[in-house]
């Protein structure tokens, strides 16, 4: 393996090579980016001459810090390039020196507000969410000016970049395209901003496209440091879990938590404590107070009805309880993250929808994850619902059509096999040898589908109907009987439901 000072040599070569096209005589800064990385890989980059480090998880790196300071490294520039949580400004104001991932008024308020007295005042570089991932942090690029005046009046904040992270994809075109469209802001802003001279863009895979869009600092981590390994997350002893709502979801949810978690550290709330005996059975605390049950849980699932969620949470919500502290996981159908964090004021949130599937192990989850939620927090909620069968994360709208596929998909296709199982029964078969043939069909075709990955579903179909067969005669009315039409119009409008329901909330 080659050694993070060869590493760094080569990087800073890559960059020379970018910017020896462009003939400015510039210079570009690279931060090493050193999350997750042990303080010995930091003090190697330093011995090889690196003095600006970038952080993401505030907790790590401040301990880290305090530690390479007291080992004697006190010049090195510490940049914050993570999400910001409201809970952790304090510990983030009192020990980097710039703070290059702010995206709302409420955090530079507060690192403001707790800049330590006697410290020079904090730079800071607004973060543009500039893929348009919903799931990406950084103000949306119309906010961006409003965001840097508010900054510009704090007495403890210094304005002077802008940072990007360009979508994580293949497509150069589109990487080239984000980027521009920062770098066209920056070069606007600086007019009436003469302080902004960052330019935070390009990461190891983007390197290159962000120095030909005028990129003035590159965060590097895994080119210098090799890919990060994130530690599996364990529920330590200290991991409370509580769910409001002990429906059939619920149910299914905790039994695949109990793989992870004692049931002694989960509460379940209900208004009616009898309805959750299974769960008291099960070892877990049970209860018909929601508040009681929320502030036990460090991660907390919300399973009531969407109708009634509202109530829930204004509930919670009078209580003055910090949900910035707390994982908030809610699997309420057609409720949107916004709604939840107008009320709960975190953003700390996921969204989930299961299928009934999932009971067996067997389900699709869908997963959208709201703005304040780290990584550590994305490989927890992967560890709680890896009992249940797959998951797929995606933005609220992919959540929706998922719902849809997956969530109402079990129903139409038993409505399919109820069909099958009447024709069969209508023939002279009985109905328990029907449904067993039923049963074996779906089970034998899917897994065709599963284990013939490389052919399309359509070839599997052609490979049964010879033309002028029986199969054949049969697809025949199928398509005369508009099936696609049906099933489009099924999905149709059970989408346009999923949008009435999102627009009551
Ligand atoms: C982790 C991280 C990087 C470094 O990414 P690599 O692909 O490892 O170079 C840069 N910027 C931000 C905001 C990060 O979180």
């Amino acid at each position: 393996m080659a050694s993070i000072s060869d590493n760094l040599s080569h990087i800073h070569q890559e960059i020379d090579k970018a910017l020896s096209q462009e003939k400015s005589g510039r210079k570009v800064r690279l931060l090493c980016v050193s999350k997750t990385k042990p303080d010995e890989m930091i003090k190697e980059a330093y011995a090889a001459g690196e003095r600006c480090f970038g952080e993401s998880y505030a907790t790590e790196a401040c301990d880290k810090i305090e530690r390479l300071k007291a080992a004697g490294l006190n010049d090195i520039e510490w940049h914050f390039i993570g999400p910001v949580q409201k809970n952790k400004t304090r510990q983030i104001a009192a020990h980097f020196d710039v703070v290059e991932s702010l995206d709302r008024e409420i955090i530079a308020d507060r690192l403001s507000e707790q800049r330590p007295e006697g410290m020079k005042p904090l730079e800071v570089y607004i973060e543009v969410n500039i893929s348009g991932e919903e799931q990406k942090s950084g103000c949306a690029p119309d906010d961006a000016e409003k965001l840097i005046a508010h900054v510009r009046s704090k007495p403890n904040l210094r304005f002077t970049g802008l940072m990007g992270i360009a979508q994580d994809t293949a497509d150069q075109q589109k990487i080239l395209q984000e980027f521009s469209m920062l770098r066209d802001m920056f070069v606007r802003l600086k007019k009436s901003n003469p302080e902004l001279v960052n330019l935070s863009i390009g990461m190891t895979h983007d390197l290159k496209e962000a120095i030909a869009c005028g990129s003035t600092e590159v965060r590097i981590g895994t080119a210098i440091f090799g890919p990060r390994v994130y530690a599996q997350p364990r529920l330590g002893d200290s991991a409370k879990l509580s769910f409001i709502g002990g429906g059939n979801m619920a149910s299914c949810i905790f039994r695949s938590v109990l793989k992870h978690c004692s049931p002694r550290n989960i509460t379940v709330s209900g208004p009616h404590v009898e309805k959750l005996e299974h769960f008291r059975q099960d070892g877990a605390a049970v209860t018909s107070d929601n508040l009681e049950a929320a502030r036990a849980g460090s991660v907390i699932f919300l399973g009531v009805k969407p109708q009634v969620l509202t109530g829930v949470l204004e509930e919670l919500a009078a209580s003055g309880t910090d949900f910035s502290d707390k994982l908030v996981i809610s699997m309420a159908a057609g409720y949107k993250l916004s709604s939840i964090s107008r009320i709960l004021h975190s953003e700390r949130l996921v969204r989930i929808m299961p299928n009934t599937p999932a009971s067996l192990g067997e389900g699709i989850t869908a997963v959208a994850y709201g703005s304040g939620v780290s990584a550590e927090d994305k490989e927890l909620v992967r560890l709680l619902l890896d009992g249940m069968g797959k998951s797929v994360e995606g933005s609220e709208q992919d959540l929706n059509v998922i719902g849809v596929i997956a969530g109402c998909g079990p129903a139409f296709v038993y409505r399919f096999m109820e069909s099958l199982i009447s024709e069969s029964v209508k023939h002279g078969l009985d109905e328990q040898a029907s449904r067993e043939i039923v049963e074996q069909l779906l089970k034998g075709s899917a897994d065709m589908v599963i284990h013939n990955q490389d052919t399309p579903v359509s070839k599997l179909r052609e490979a049964v109907t010879s033309k002028g067969g029986t199969t054949f005669a049969g697809l025949t009315k199928m398509t005369e009987g508009h099936f696609e039409d049906t099933m489009h119009e099924a999905v149709e409008a059970a989408l346009k439901r999923t949008a009435e329901f999102e627009s009551m909330y």
